[in-house]
């Protein structure tokens, strides 16, 4: 086992990560920006070096910087958490190269699954369900072949950056009018984006869910799921509630599409843990892409099956074996989890600022996944997120009313937080009937 892991991220996800070294007797060095200094994790790790000013291109994204953290504190091994450089094939390769381990797969197969077009080659191979499409790039200047393409998937289509990521470099297209114009512009955005204008073409789903499957593979012919989470609850593409497993879902399609899933992770010899999203409308299932890395959402898939998914990850990119097998996996009960923002609930705007008062919730079944404390001051250069609040339940009702209790006891006082939106959230009659789309949520703050 390593003897030093070094987090390269900040915020709950180190603290999280910091939590499992220190149950598995791994030193740990912390990392951070200048005003990130008072960070819990930092505060808790054995060591702590900063990497530079706030801004993240000067510290959580300055690979030379992060690499001679390690080489002054012999860490043997980086966490890149999610975010930041944790699917960036080119610091996992500079990591390998100075000697170190990347806790996370192969730089080969970040990259096969960075770029969408060979993502769903790959998995279309492995038996993976995907959505109709142009299988492979499009060929942008010539007009007849795109309207053949299109006419043959049927409208509407959407036009997709093959670099594409965070919601961006996508097009929804529904006439042949304004199909050549707008397979254009996407290519043009793609390009200033990405740096790589190649595009491709989908069948556009009207009404989707947004559910996905967690993976844990060895690279060394072990993978196993660890069964599904619905994140419908979407607002401009960021999750909002995510729970596990998802409501509704037949069996048998459930068990197939994991299955297949299991089946691409031994393929291309995936190592580590990661995540493959669906679309899942009328009964199906339609890849979209992969994450190569740990998510946010992560809990409610460990609260329903016991499986600690970052320890295990260490221990795979470690060398070892998968701990556990599929038989090993039952999904007990049902979990939720709330994504707590330092946000105005009406605005959305960002309202960084320093915690006067902090009490998380308690009691049976839940769980509270944060780098707050009394006194901390959420610094206004990153992300917004705060907390993450679990429920665990023996029902889905159960774990439900439990997080309608928990958000009621929860006391952030000196920010503004979207806890009110969350409170609405999980009042509300049709999410939980369970099942709702991704377009629900933005509809239900439209009206
Ligand atoms: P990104 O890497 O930018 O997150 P994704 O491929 O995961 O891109 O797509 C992001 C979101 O865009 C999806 O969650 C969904 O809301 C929407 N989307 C993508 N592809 C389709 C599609 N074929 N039909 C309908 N919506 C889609």
């Amino acid at each position: 086992m390593f003897e030093k892991i070094l987090i390269a991220n900040r915020g709950e996800i180190a603290l999280r990560i910091l939590r499992a070294c220190k149950e598995m007797g791994i030193k740990t060095v912390a990392v951070h920006s200048q005003v990130d200094r008072d960070l819990k994790h930092v505060r808790l790790a054995d060591e702590s070096v900063c990497i530079g000013p706030n801004p993240s291109p000067k510290s959580y994204l300055n690979i030379p910087a992060i690499i001679s953290a390690m080489e002054v504190t012999d860490s043997v091994a980086v966490h890149p958490g999610y975010g930041f450089l944790a699917e960036n094939a080119d610091f996992a390769e500079q990591v390998q190269k100075s000697g170190f381990v990347f806790i996370g797969p192969d730089p080969d197969v970040i990259r096969l699954m960075g770029d969408k077009v060979s993502a769903i080659a790959a998995m279309k191979q492995a038996g993976v369900p995907t959505v109709p499409g142009s299988d492979g790039p499009l060929p942008t200047e010539d007009r007849d072949k795109c309207q053949e393409i299109a006419r043959r998937i049927g409208y509407p289509i959407i036009i997709k950056a093959a670099a594409g990521g965070g919601g961006r470099g996508m097009r929804v297209v529904h006439t042949e009018a304004s199909l050549m114009s707008s397979i254009h512009i996407t290519q043009g955005e793609a390009k200033s984006a990405f740096g790589d204008d190649t595009v491709y073409m989908e069948k556009f789903l009207q009404n989707p869910r947004h559910v996905e499957i967690q993976v844990l593979s060895d690279g060394q012919g072990n993978a196993i799921h660890l069964g599904d989470r619905d994140c419908s609850l979407q607002r401009r593409h960021q999750k909002v509630l995510e729970e596990a497993p998802a409501p509704g879902i037949p069996e048998d399609v459930r068990a197939s599409t994991a299955q297949a899933c299991v089946q691409a992770c031994i393929d291309i010899k995936y190592k580590g843990a990661g995540t493959f999203e669906f679309l899942y409308e009328d009964g199906r299932f339609y890849f979209i892409e992969m994450n190569t890395r740990v998510q946010v959402e992560h809990p409610v898939t460990e609260m329903v099956t016991g499986v600690d998914i970052i320890k295990e990850q260490i221990r795979v990119c470690a060398g070892e074996k998968l701990s556990i097998t599929q038989d090993d996996i039952v999904i007990r009960g049902h979990a939720f989890e709330c994504r707590i923002n330092a946000e105005d609930p009406k605005t959305f705007m960002p309202c960084p600022g320093t915690i006067k008062n902090y009490h998380p919730p308690g009691g049976f079944g839940v769980r509270v996944d944060s780098h707050l404390y009394s006194g901390y001051t959420v610094p206004p250069n990153y992300d917004s997120m705060i907390a993450k609040i679990i429920t665990h339940g023996e029902t889905r009702l159960e774990a439900l009313n439990r997080m309608r209790n928990a958000l009621e006891e929860t006391i952030i006082d000196g920010i503004r937080t979207n806890i009110p939106l969350q409170q609405r959230l999980v009042r509300d009659p049709a999410f939980r009937e369970g099942g709702v789309n991704i377009h629900y949520l933005e509809k239900k703050l439209d009206g």
